[in-house]
């Protein structure tokens, strides 16, 4: 189902297929994005790619000598190498809330009653309503994700990235990403500016009212104020990579800005089994022998079998899966 709407780049004039569904996307040749009406976007930003096919294979090497160093994973693979540029939305905002409620707590106190030998401090609990009136300013960058419910690897994952790495994006550009690597995939965005910017506002409101209701056990009035300082449009480089081993296919995803692994597959080899299966036994057997010598001791094999059901129910988890999933 590839219905594709036939437009000009606004740059460079060079035609594109474009996704009816997307709302902002990048010229293959050019790398300029525009909006579905045909307007230019600038706003446009990047975390720099610092990767390329050899330092891909690198780190997928040693990713798997690492992480995988148990398990016996030889002869491996890399089938599919695939740089994407996954889109985000960065709405920056200066918000500033005021909030007013009360906060209901027991304060212990004590006094004394009485007087000469019928003198004595008597103990009471009190409970104490505290009126908060309190204020909010703050910067905020709100991530947004480019696509709906996309089922890309690792996606989620990059959102938290780019919250952190914001600050380090550069303009994009289009050359210097084409002098890394060729074939990087863009990725439009389906979500479109003033959807975004919809979704920011969401966010700080309901970020702001979590935080009154968290200092109050009851709000009575929030009121939030919002300006917009800026949005963006940022691409995260992606590399997608596909591995085989054994005839199955395991996934990785790293990140071009750092190289940091996203997240990655590991096979459960028949290695993998064995070692984890003997340490299990070897565990139980060393709480088995120490219930029996401190048997004495009532809470000893009390601990013992608590430890043995969560070590036996790692095993079972751990070792008959086909796949680990590791980050
Ligand atoms: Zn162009």
């Amino acid at each position: 189902m590839s219905l594709v709407k036939k437009f000009q780049c606004p740059h460079c004039n060079a035609p594109m297929d474009v996704n009816p569904e997307d709302a902002i996307f990048n010229c293959v040749s050019c790398g300029q994005a525009s909006l579905a009406d045909g307007a230019i976007f600038d706003n446009h930003y990047i975390l720099r790619n610092t990767l390329n096919q050899k330092k891909i294979h690198d780190i997928v090497k040693e990713f798997i000598r690492k992480k995988g160093f148990m398990r016996g994973i030889k002869g491996y693979k890399i089938t599919n190498i695939t740089p994407s540029l996954m889109p985000f939305w960065v709405v920056t905002t200066d918000a500033y809330t005021h909030f007013v409620g009360y906060l209901r707590y027991t304060e212990t106190r004590t006094r004394t009653v009485g007087s000469g030998k019928n003198r004595r401090t008597v103990t009471e609990h009190v409970t104490v309503y505290r009126p908060i009136d309190r204020e909010i300013r703050e910067k905020r960058a709100d991530v947004l994700l480019g696509r709906r419910g996309s089922s890309i690897f690792g996606y989620e994952r990059v959102k938290d990235i780019v919250r952190a790495e914001f600050t380090n994006a550069v303009q994009f550009n289009h050359d210097q990403l084409q002098a890394d690597e060729k074939e990087f995939n863009y990725l439009s965005s389906e979500i479109n500016i003033d959807a975004a910017n919809q979704l920011g506002k969401t966010h700080v409101f309901d970020n702001h009212r979590a935080q009154a209701e968290k200092a109050c056990t009851k709000v009575f009035d929030c009121a939030t104020q919002l300006t917009f300082e800026g949005t963006y449009f940022v691409h995260a480089p992606v590399w997608q990579i596909e591995y085989e081993f054994k005839g199955e296919t395991y996934r990785m995803a790293i990140l071009g800005s750092s190289g940091r692994v996203i997240i990655g597959e590991l096979p459960v080899t028949t290695t993998f089994r064995i070692i984890f299966l003997s340490l299990t036994v070897l565990l139980l057997g060393g709480a088995g022998v120490a219930s029996y010598f401190l048997r004495h001791l009532v809470y000893v094999p009390i601990i013992a079998g608590i430890v043995a059901a969560v070590i036996g129910f790692f095993t079972l988890k751990n070792t008959f899966k086909p796949k680990s999933v590791v980050d």
